[in-house]
This record gives structure tokens, sequence and C-alpha cells, in this order.
């Protein structure tokens, strides 16, 4: 982080003390994923209780069964669960059962979405104007060393182009194992996809047989049943993270018992094995079950609610400071993007270097004035926040939007 990162030294509720002492008010929640803050009770009285227990087992536990239980109950088209230790391997893990479960090799991908850092999820992760392509994007490595097998099958697909998709999956349908998809890609623009785009995903990827794969890694924070049904659509595979491990490294893999079959050691060895020491760990399900279950409908109101209230703020100080810009994300998300531009995917939501100079501009302010976001202007919101933090965090906001507007 530019011009000093910022050493954490504790939180408590949305608030977070540096090593100087300063105290501010969490906007990334370490990426999303602390979505009750820091040290809420329910969750640490039930980390300390496995502590006492036993923090690891070469065995499973009750845990796993009790969160498996509520991700199926809340998850429509979750029917079973498998955990693992981070995002990204829920990710990878849900390519890999496609992959078994199709017997085909490519996967498609929209431009610009992360996904973890498995090689095939980076694919055009960051592309630039001289390498993306044309109206049907080139894939592009992300990070040296990507051997050339890896871009070769991997689709990329136009974000937010319904017929630009659907055309991309017909023509590698046969060899195409999933289509993978966040409904509200942070990376590209925190822009919802529309709901054509998804309906065309589901029906092409039905169409020829490949799965379609939500990344729900970070949406599972904006409703009580993740996101799938704000778009109406259920998703074969879901991939999971962040918020239901309550602090602790977590990720899960879940969707159809048929598709998840090929992960079962019941009959043999199974067509995909999957282990990890740390998978299932009780320290990490304790505590993600503490936090899923205070992510109640009343909390999720409540998230909203405060997310409104923040988008709102953000707008009525561009509009009050005159500085060109939108507002985008729901429920506890946000980005603004300091552009012209109406942003819809990730070429349109690219800043140029004015638009980078204001962003960093704008952070930097946000960060003095006492309010952490992310570098790229993300912001995550908690349940700790009272009215009054959420009226400290637009007032800094608007402290910041001023002082962009006082350098063009
Ligand atoms: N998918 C999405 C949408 C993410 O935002 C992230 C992490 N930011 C991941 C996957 C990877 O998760 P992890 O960092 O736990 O590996």
């Amino acid at each position: 982080m530019k011009p000093h990162p910022v050493y954490a030294v504790r939180g408590e509720g949305c608030r977070v003390w540096d090593a100087d002492g300063v105290v501010r008010i969490d906007c990334i929640n370490n990426f999303t994923s602390q979505i009750h803050g820091y040290g809420h009770p329910a969750i640490k009285a039930a980390i300390q209780e496995q502590l006492e227990l036993g923090t690891a087992f070469g065995m499973p536990t009750e845990s796993e069964i009790e969160l498996a239980e509520l991700l199926c109950e809340r998850i429509a088209s979750v029917e079973t669960v498998r955990f693992m230790n981070s995002g990204t391997e829920a990710v990878m893990n849900a390519l890999k059962a496609a992959r078994a479960y199709t017997g085909r090799a490519k996967i498609a991908k929209v431009e610009g979405a992360y996904h973890g850092s498995y090689d095939y999820s980076e694919v055009s992760l960051d592309p630039t104007p001289e390498n993306w392509g044309g109206v049907q994007p080139a894939s592009v490595a992300y990070a040296a060393g990507t051997p050339r097998g890896v871009t070769n099958d991997v689709i990329v697909l136009p974000f937010n182009d319904p017929e630009g998709a659907r055309r991309l999956i017909e023509q590698h349908g046969d060899e195409l194992a999933c289509v993978l998809v966040d409904p509200m890609p942070n990376r590209a623009g925190l822009v919802p996809a529309t709901s054509d785009y998804i309906r065309a995903l589901r029906e092409a990827s039905t169409k020829v047989g490949a799965l379609l794969v939500f990344d729900e890694v970070i949406t599972l924070r904006i409703g009580y049943h993740g996101a799938q049904p704000f778009w109406n659509v259920e998703a074969d595979l879901t991939a999971m993270g962040k918020v239901i491990g309550g602090g602790f490294p977590v990720g899960a893999v879940g969707g159809r018992r048929d598709v998840m079959d090929v992960f079962s050691p019941l009959r043999g060895k199974p067509a995909l094995p999957h282990g990890g020491t740390f998978s299932a760990n009780p320290m990490t399900m304790r505590a993600g079950l503490a936090a899923m279950k205070l992510l109640d409908r009343e909390a999720f109101a409540r998230l909203d609610a405060i997310g409104d209230a923040v988008r709102d703020g953000m707008r009525a100080s561009l509009r009050r400071h005159g500085v060109p810009g939108s507002v985008v994300g729901c429920g506890s998300l946000l980005k603004v993007h300091l552009t012209e531009r109406e942003v819809s995917d990730y070429r349109s939501a690219l800043p140029d270097t004015t638009e980078a100079q204001r962003l960093n501009a704008f952070n930097l302010s946000l960060l003095n004035r006492g309010v952490m976001a992310a570098s790229y202007g993300l912001m995550a919101l908690s349940t700790p926040m009272t009215d009054s933090d959420v009226a400290e965090i637009v007032a800094a906001m608007d402290g910041a939007v001023q002082d962009v507007a006082s350098l063009m």
C-alpha cells in the first residue's frame, strides 16, 4: 500500500487500531470476510469453546455437518457441500469437478473477473487495451509461467453481453466443461450482471451440456439465500468462502448431488479425489456457523439499509462537489468509479491515468480521514456499524471527494 502500508494491531467492532495507535473504521473487512467486524462475542465464544477441545483432527467432526446443513438450507441449488481452506480452492475444485463430470477440458469465464489464484481462473484477470482483443476477448495469461495449455483451455466471455457470451459458449460447446461466473464481479467493476446475461449463460450452458458454476465467494454476503435468487437462477455448482468461515480461512463447493458425486469415496476411488490437512477443521466450522447464524434476515435488512445510506451519501457528494463518477454495488458492497463513462464491464471500468490518480487521492484522503477502503475502490460494510459510524463514513467520503475536486 502506497505511500506506506498500514499495519494492523487490533480490531474491535468495525474499527481497527494500527501500529501507530491510529483508529479507523474498517470498510475493507479483510476483503469482505469480516461481515461482523472484529471480536463479536458469539463468534469468540464458539472459537474459545473449540480451542479447549482441539483445533484440528484427522477425522470428521459434527461441526462440519452443522455448517453444511445451514448452507444447504440457505442456498436452494446446494444439495451437498465439501469444505476447503480458501475461495481459490473452492473455485479450483468446482472447475475440476465440472471437468470430471463432463469429461471435457475447457472452461469459460468473464473478462476481468477475479476468482482466486488457480491459474485457469486467473486468465484475463487484468488485460489491457493492447492485449484484450476485439469484441471477442482474447485469452490472456495473468502471471508469468502460465502454460500455454491453460490459456488455450479458457474461453473468455464479454460481461453483460448476452448474445456475445451465448455465441462463444455455443461455438466451444462440445469441449466446454463449465461456465464460471460471479454475478457481481468486484474486479470487473462490481456492476451487477443483467438478468438477460445470467439467463443467456444458464440457457447456453444447459444447451451444450456444460455446467453453470457460480462464484459466490463474495456475493453470499448480499442476501440470506446468497445471490442466485436475485437473478432467479440455480447454478449447478457454487463456490463459497469468506463470510462462511467467521474470520477463519475457508472455502466450500456445493451443488447438485449427481455432480458432487465425483468427489464421493463411497464406491472406491472417487472420480475426483479431494483432501486437505485443514479442510473442515472445527475452528473454522464453529466460527463459520456462529457467523452465519448471526447473518439472519434482520442482519441483511440492516446491511442493505446502511449500504444504501453510504451509496446515497457518496452520490450526493459527487454531485455537490462536481466530481464525475458513479457508485455501484448492492447490499453491504459498494464501489466508487471516478469516471464520466457508464460502467458496465471490465473495459469500461478500467480507469485511465487521470481517473487512477483521482482514485488514489480519494483513497488516501479517506484513509487520513479515518476510513479504510480497498485500493481499487471497493468498500464492504459490517453488522456492528451504527448509524453514527455510517454518518462518519459518509462525512469522510464527502471530505475525500472535496479533496479530489480541488485537484481538478
Ligand atoms: N472468488 C472471488 C469472487 C473472490 O473475491 C476471491 C477472493 N477475494 C476468491 C474467489 C478467492 O478467495 P481466497 O482469497 O479465499 O482464496
